[in-house]
């Protein structure tokens, strides 16, 4: 693939709310077999001690791309995760059906 952002295309990885609820519907898509859920272990990903989900978000990708992000003067954190309701519209509680108060 020329002009990629990715180095190796098998590295590729699909995750999120839409790969964890639809997950087959993106298989069938991009053949690529999604990460359903959480990374919320070590290992998750790759081989190491790093909880991904712990991480604050990388919003150095920003930078490597034309779009001018509207919101560049803000940070998103958690202050919960998880839901123990179970709304028959939401994917929340079904992602994390545990409720977590807060998250350092
Ligand atoms: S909409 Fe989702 S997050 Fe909100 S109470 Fe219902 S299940 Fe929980």
């Amino acid at each position: 693939m020329e002009n990629s952002i990715v180095k190796n295309e098998n590295e590729l990885k699909i995750g999120g709310v839409l790969a964890t609820v639809l997950a087959n519907e993106v298989y069938k898509a991009t053949g690529i077999k999604p990460h359903k859920g959480l990374l919320n272990k070590p290992g998750d990903l790759d081989y190491n001690n790093i909880i991904i989900d712990e991480l604050p978000l990388d919003y150095s990708i920003l930078d490597e791309i034309e779009y001018k992000y509207p919101e560049n003067n803000a940070y998103y954190g958690y202050m919960t995760r998880g839901c123990i309701n179970k709304c028959s519209f939401c994917a929340v509680w079904k992602i994390e059906p545990t409720f977590n108060q807060y998250i350092s």
